[in-house]
């Protein structure tokens, strides 16, 4: 069924490019407007505001609002909006809508602190990267009594809660953006709106006490982000029939397993380590024998073990005292500091080489016995486990010893495995507490938090998958707010202008397309135990060089032309992350243990048959067993997917102003990348363009029918619609009759509801 939804979208589309300025608004160049002031780009790429001293045919002289004075060409130029609409609350009321417009619309807010704006029916968030006085109790009220009208991520918010109460219709927020661009943050403010309406027993701040939790095991500092979460969530909040909060549910996606053991120089491991190594308490060090966190291999590789601003031991106790809310007890607590300790002196195991063939031996010293005692098992174990590997071969069993580089791979799958399991654990028993008592009824409101498009020098599998979640998102943004409008128009057979809008169905077939698609191949590949990386790349060639979303690269590489740009890719480490298998030699080591990790892992691990003779198998619940994490992934957004289908979507972009986290500077070219990447030129476009407001012929006349002053000869709907507009001089260019609904430009029904909402 998943299956025949994804291919079943229809391809036909044509496409229009983002980077087409032209397309933006055909009537908007300065040749035929001829205003006083207009945008010109100079030579470094900026836009420059000046005004028009002269025009003489195709040359004009422009004074800029630095002072100096250009020649340029006339058609170059770009009409400017009349200063009364400097800052509009919307990008639909520019009278001019290009490019500088835009970014100098939302840099003039920028600069006031005003970070939000409305894109049409999308909500534009900047990254303000320091307080701004938007938030709180106040604030909260105002919006709910809707005594304030600004754009807000509170306006968003309460706009779901009120769809979903009118309309009986699940409601989803959808926040995307790159990483720094706020989305977390956004995600939290939606959440604290939400909370306030409150839901009894405490639920509502149970809630809000999952996101320190989440963010101390899930998030690291990044070179582009402090706080950067690595994983995706959505979070489902239920209401209850009384319009109260009765429970939640969350999912996480994909966290980045590889950041345990290994990170970038001036970048982090997981919050939560550090945390630990700061503030645990003094029995709890003896207990766990814990150091500092620069004494432990995987912390200090990189030289970065301390956020500017941030106290990891204060962190430490905010996150114990988060997990007693949520209802962890103290006991899996100390079991969960135990695991994350065993992961950290892991790395600190020394393997020594024993003969020439680079085959090894656990050193037998305070790491390894560290490791033992925390994960309850016996040096001689851990070291059988570490340094060997039990295969059969042509039926035989044999043993065969691991050369030093096998070992330390076996030995960091094991600290990736047993943190992710970890991870997973927790949100079960999060997800245990927020919905316990089978609270769901009624409806609910997701907020889905999900990494934004990434594009570096260097990308792997990481990427791939992130990339191939927003083309999904890109077409759930495209299919709602360009083709259902659309869809509509022409259904109620109204005059209109097909507008194309980017369509990334082809990429997606790339990606899904069975059994010659990225992911597919990917699998097949897998499955090989003699396939590298560099087969997987000739393989991916081989087969996909003539699809046009495809470019085979040398080496281990290849491209793709993604909706927000040209990645090329690194095969290097693909096969192994998508296996991600762990050895059955470790399965027995953890099932062994007398710790609490094999109950805690319970579900998860699988039980040791003699099935599993030789071959690796894996540590995740057994209905995955066979899957691999890219299918398992593809699984989880195919089901992401469906469910937001059944949803009221509101979208919120946010944006990064700089990437240097610093307050008060707006990259224009950085924005500009942004604002195309998500389509959000394209949104306010169509949006102006169209007809946004809409309804019944039976709505319209019941809601200001008595407004009328004269009685209409005929009561049916439509006459009764028709006097109403004819009465309220509401120009034809400024409505559409349907068959079934009156479609309006923006802003046309806003003089019948106010005059309505006086005379009621
Ligand atoms: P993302 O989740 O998109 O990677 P975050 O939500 O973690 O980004 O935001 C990165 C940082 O930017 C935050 O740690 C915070 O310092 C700052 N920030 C984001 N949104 C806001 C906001 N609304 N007000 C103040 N600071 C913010
Ligand atoms: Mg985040």
């Amino acid at each position: 069924k998943l299956e025949e939804d994804a291919n079943g979208v229809d391809s036909a589309s044509s496409r229009i490019s983002f980077q087409n300025e032209s397309k933006w608004d055909d009537h908007s160049s300065y040749g035929a407007k001829k205003t006083l002031q207009a945008w010109c780009r100079l030579s470094n790429g900026k836009w420059a505001l000046g005004k028009v001293l002269s025009t003489t045919g195709s040359e004009s002289v422009l004074s800029t609002s630095e002072g100096k004075v250009l020649k340029v060409s006339t058609e170059s130029l770009l009409p400017a909006n009349p200063e009364i609409l400097n800052g509009v609350d919307d990008l639909m009321q520019l009278s001019y809508l290009h490019e500088p417009s835009v970014l100098y619309n939302l840099q003039y807010r920028y600069d006031q602190d005003i970070i939000y704006t409305k894109a049409g029916p999308v909500l534009v968030a900047i990254n303000p990267f320091k307080k701004v006085r938007l938030y709180g109790n106040d604030f909260i009220e105002g919006y709910k009594r809707q005594k304030m009208d600004k754009p807000h991520v509170y306006a968003i918010a309460d706009a779901a809660i009120r769809e979903m109460k009118r309309d009986e219709v699940n409601q989803s927020i959808i926040i995307s953006g790159e990483s720094g661009a706020g989305k977390t943050e956004t995600a939290k403010i939606a959440m604290q709106y939400l909370a306030s309406l409150g839901g009894g027993s405490g639920i509502e701040y149970e809630i809000l006490q999952t996101n320190p939790i989440l963010e101390a095991f899930g998030n690291a500092k990044t070179a582009r982000n402090n706080n950067s979460s690595r994983f995706g969530k959505l979070i489902e909040i239920h209401f209850g029939a009384t319009g109260r909060i009765s429970g939640a549910a969350i999912q996480t996606f994909l966290l980045e397993k590889s950041r345990v053991v290994q990170c970038a120089d001036g970048e982090r491991s997981y919050h939560i380590l550090y945390q630990l190594c700061a503030g645990a308490p003094k029995s709890l060090r003896e207990k766990l024998n814990l150091r500092k966190a620069e004494f432990y291999k995987y912390l200090n590789q990189s030289s970065c073990r301390s956020i500017v601003g941030v106290d990891d031991s204060e962190m430490f106790f905010a996150v114990m005292e988060a997990m007693n809310v949520v209802h962890i007890s103290k006991e899996d607590q100390d079991t969960v500091f135990a695991m994350l300790a065993a992961v950290l002196w892991l790395g600190n195991i020394s393997l020594k080489v024993i003969d020439n063939e680079n085959h090894i031996t656990v050193v037998s010293d305070e790491g390894a016995h560290t490791v033992a005692k925390l994960l309850g098992c016996t040096f001689d174990s851990l070291n059988m486990a570490l340094s060997t590997r039990k295969m059969t071969v042509r039926n035989e069993k044999i043993v065969q010893k691991l050369t030093l580089e096998q070992a330390m791979d076996t030995r960091d799958a094991l600290a990736k495995s047993i943190y992710a399991s970890l991870f997973e654990w927790i949100v079960e028993q999060i997800n245990m507490s927020l919905g316990s008592g089978k609270r769901r009824t009624g409806r609910s409101i997701s907020i889905l938090d999900i990494y934004g498009f990434e594009s570096f020098t260097r990308n792997s599998f990481e990427q791939f998958c992130i990339n191939y979640a927003n083309e999904r998102l890109q077409q759930h943004f495209n299919r709602h707010l360009f083709k259902l409008e659309q869809e509509e128009y022409i259904e109620d057979g109204i005059d209109w202008a097909k507008v194309d809008f980017e369509d990334n169905q082809d990429c997606l077939n790339l990606f899904e397309k069975k059994p010659l698609g990225l992911l597919s191949l990917l699998d097949e590949e897998s499955t090989f135990p003699n396939a590298t990386d560099l087969t997987l790349a000739t393989k991916l060639k081989q087969h996909l060089d003539s699809n046009p979303c495809f470019k085979g690269e040398r080496g281990k590489a290849f491209t793709v032309s993604h909706y927000a740009g040209e990645v090329m890719y690194n095969t290097a480490g693909f096969l192994e992350k998508n296996r991600d298998l762990l050895h059955v030699d470790l399965i027995q080591l953890l099932a062994s243990c007398t710790c609490n990790l094999p109950q805690i892992f319970a579900a998860k691990m699988l039980v040791q048959s003699d099935d599993y003779p030789s071959g690796p198998a894996r540590l995740s619940g057994a209905d995955s067993q066979k899957l691999s994490v890219a299918t398992k992934f593809k699984g989880q957004l195919f089901q992401l997917m469906q469910r937001l289908e059944s949803t009221t979507p509101h979208f919120i972009r946010c944006i990064k102003p700089n990437s240097l986290q610093q307050p008060g500077i707006y990259e224009q070219e950085l924005v500009l990348s942004q604002l195309k990447c998500c389509g959000v030129l394209e949104v306010v476009r169509i949006s102006r363009s169209g007809y946004p407001t809409r309804m019944t012929h039976q709505k319209f006349a019941r809601r200001y029918g008595f407004l009328l002053l004269e009685s209409v000869a005929s009561q049916d709907p439509l006459s009764v619609s028709v006097a109403i507009l004819l009465q309220f001089n509401i120009l034809p260019d400024m409505y559409q009759v349907g068959y079934t609904k009156l479609f309006f430009r923006t802003g046309q029904i806003g003089l019948l509801e106010d005059t309505r909402n006086r005379t009621l």
